[in-house]
């Protein structure tokens, strides 16, 4: 097929209508309510944009404008005014009920549950704050945060807005040299950790990898390393350099007055998750970034006062920045925070906390939900049957494509057939939701992320820009800024440019997905663009084979890649992770025949994987997905060369090395 166009070679036909119940009270409720908004934002995106950041947005200082594109790919959002990110976080709600409403449950992994309200919040963020002033940290500051779930997580975050120092939270799981990395990258001046971490029953040392981490060199500029002590016993210690947090804030004021910043100070750095390359990191700026985050929040999680939310997130990705930190805050929601594992002490962990907090909006990503129908189908006590979920009425789903049968088991095992379930498509760079069903408006899909939010243009065009008919898989774009877009990779703006805008584009964003939309406008994410299999001249997405293949009654996930083919150009290549253990010898044999067989049928014979192999699991990043383009050298016979400092489970890759 010319023009990089993907061809959908599986069709998803099951709708489910929005619950009368959820569309009634819903923050945006009713097709015609969505449509109206999205004509609102067309005709005059800068009214649109510019009345909701003056509605949703404390502002020190109001801005007179609200986009300047005269530097686009560097659009400038709302740029002369000025506000700062704790206050629309925490200042706001003190003066109202949400003052003394439950801001965070956190429970810890042995289950031990500390409940923080915005009021307290506030004082803990204004104590921490102080303490990282004394340090010698002000505006511009960037600080490395290396911490596990926790509160302090989160009031480290904040204490950092609030002085205007642009905070870059690495996930606890990295290695010393990827922290390394990330530390040289953004010249950080203090990083703040912690002794170690609890999870899954074990405690964990963290600290000997930040003291790893600094003595690898390009360091220099880091003063301080801020110590909280999580687990106890014994810990290395540098004098003159290292502080204990709770030395630091012993005797701090719990009053701290917030330093505006300008509307596109950069409010944080993140690294992407390193799925399909060496990680970028992302930069975001402050006001852009938190409207976008609480609309979203508003919008998708449909909170009201009464909700209690639960993103299972970690802070260390970006689902953690907008939908623990920022977003949920902002709302003045009741948030759960979880220190833990979801297996531990068993598969059911998820299931018995949302029961014990009643959580009615619940988040998480395909990863968790594919791992624990496993879980459930070999333990069957850990099915989400023995728990009462009836406090539910929105759950979610984010980070990859959920493929439509887990998305079936979500709706009915957890949500009941009587709960949203929103699948969200977004990214690092997009700061917040893109593309959404609404629990108030949208028929679901199974497996479709739906349409864009109000305010969002996206199309599916080809490799020179020009738009696609429905059902044309091809380049997911958006065709317009938006406020809470990436503004930069860090200090290389020629990456940013290359990667986000390329020239032959003409200037809208290049996401990295394939995606096709449907007659009903809807849009399906088809895999990412480096991941697109070449069969005998078809391109093929890996989302669609994929799901097929997990839509076998064995099977739990699968991911599949190309293998070069002198006849075919590519051989598909399947990885598969059953529901029950690894088969072997001829029996794998038998099952790969029936699971070839099977894909001939539900898809047609171009898609039959040549080869098909059985794992325990999957190469994943620490975030949980699936890494493609260590399975193509695999796949190959190859070893492995790339950079794998984002990879959560090497020793995957030898088990799966062997072939059927
Ligand atoms: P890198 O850019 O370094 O390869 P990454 O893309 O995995 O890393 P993230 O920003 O965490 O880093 O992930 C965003 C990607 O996750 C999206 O581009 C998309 O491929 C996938 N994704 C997220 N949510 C969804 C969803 N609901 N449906 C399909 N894909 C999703
Ligand atoms: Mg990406």
């Amino acid at each position: 097929m010319s023009n990089g166009v993907i061809q959908s070679v599986l069709t998803e036909k099951r709708v489910f209508p929005p619950f009368p119940g959820l569309v009634e009270n819903a923050n945006l409720s009713g097709m015609q309510a969505y449509e109206a908004l999205c004509e609102q934002a067309r005709r005059d995106p800068d009214a649109f944009w510019g009345q909701q950041a003056r509605e949703l947005l404390v502002w020190s200082k109001p801005f007179t404008q609200v986009l300047d594109a005269s530097q686009a790919p560097t659009y400038r959002w709302f740029p002369d005014g000025e506000l700062n990110l704790s206050v629309n976080c925490l200042d706001k709600h003190l003066g109202t009920p949400t003052a003394d409403k439950t801001a965070i449950v956190f429970e810890a992994d042995d289950g031990q549950v500390t409940r923080v309200s915005y009021r307290e919040l506030h004082a803990r963020v204004c104590v921490f704050a102080n303490g990282l002033a004394s340090l010698g940290c002000k505006k511009g500051d960037r600080v490395i945060i290396y911490l596990p779930m926790s509160i302090e997580a989160i009031v480290a975050m904040q204490a950092c807005v609030r002085l205007g120092v642009t905070h870059s939270v690495v996930f606890g799981g990295f290695s010393s040299k990827s922290l390394n990395e990330r530390i040289v990258d953004v010249g950080a001046s203090l990083v703040i950790t912690a002794d170690g971490q609890c999870r899954g029953g074990r405690k964990l040392p963290l600290k000997p990898a930040v003291d790893d981490a600094l003595a690898m060199g390009g360091c220099d500029a880091v003063r301080k390393v801020v110590v909280y002590q999580r687990t106890g016993g014994e810990v290395a210690w540098n004098e003159g350099r290292d502080v204990w947090l709770h030395d630091l804030l012993a005797g701090q004021s719990d009053q701290c007055e917030p330093v505006p910043v300008e509307a596109e100070h950069p409010s944080f750095i993140l690294y992407t998750s390193g799925s399909t390359g060496k990680p970028k990191g992302v930069q975001h700026a402050s006001a852009g970034f938190l409207l976008w985050a609480l609309m979203t929040t508003r919008w998708t999680f449909d909170i009201k006062p009464d909700d209690v939310f639960w993103c299972t997130a970690d802070v260390g990705w970006i689902t953690g920045h907008s939908y623990i930190v920022y977003g949920p805050l902002a709302a003045g929601a009741t948030q759960v925070v979880f220190e833990g594992v979801p297996t531990y002490p068993n598969a059911g962990r998820f299931w018995e906390m949302i029961q014990r907090h009643h959580v009615s909006v619940f988040y998480t990503a395909p990863t968790a939900i594919r791992s624990l129908i496993k879980a459930a189908e070999s333990t069957p006590d850990v099915h989400p049957r023995h728990y009462t979920l009836d406090s539910l009425r929105i759950i979610g789903s984010v980070g990859e494509p959920i493929n439509p049968e887990a998305w079936m088991w979500y709706y009915t095992q957890v949500g009941r057939e009587r709960c949203a379930v929103v699948d969200t498509w977004w990214q690092t760079e997009t700061g917040g939701h893109m593309l959404t069903p609404l629990p108030g408006v949208t028929p679901m899909k199974p497996g479709s992320c739906a349409m864009p939010l109000p305010g969002i243009e996206a199309a599916v065009v080809d490799e020179h820009g020009k738009e696609l008919e429905a059902g044309h898989g091809g380049l997911l774009v958006i065709k317009r800024p938006w406020p809470g877009m990436i503004r930069n990779v860090w200090g290389d703006p020629e990456r940013f440019r290359k990667s986000y805008f390329p020239e032959e584009l003409g200037g809208v964003y290049l996401a990295g997905d394939s995606a096709q939309k449907d007659a009903d406008g809807y849009f399906w994410i088809m895999g990412r663009v480096d991941d697109v299999l070449n069969v005998s001249g078809h391109r093929l997405g890996t989302m669609e084979v994929e799901s097929a293949l997990v839509a076998h009654p064995l099977v739990a996930e699968a991911a599949v890649v190309g293998r070069p083919d002198d006849t075919t150009g590519e051989a598909v290549v399947a990885f598969v992770v059953l529901k029950r253990d690894v088969p072997e010898g001829a029996e794998a044999v038998e099952l790969g025949k029936q699971l070839r067989d099977w894909i001939a049928k539900e898809i047609g014979p171009i898609a039959k994987p040549r080869d098909i192999r059985f794992g325990e699991n999957l190469p994943k990043t620490r975030s949980g997905k699936i890494m493609r383009r260590l399975l193509r050298t695999v796949a190959k016979g190859e070893s492995v060369t790339q950079d794998v400092s984002t990879l959560e489970n090497p020793a995957i890759l030898d088990q799966l090395s062997k072939s059927v």
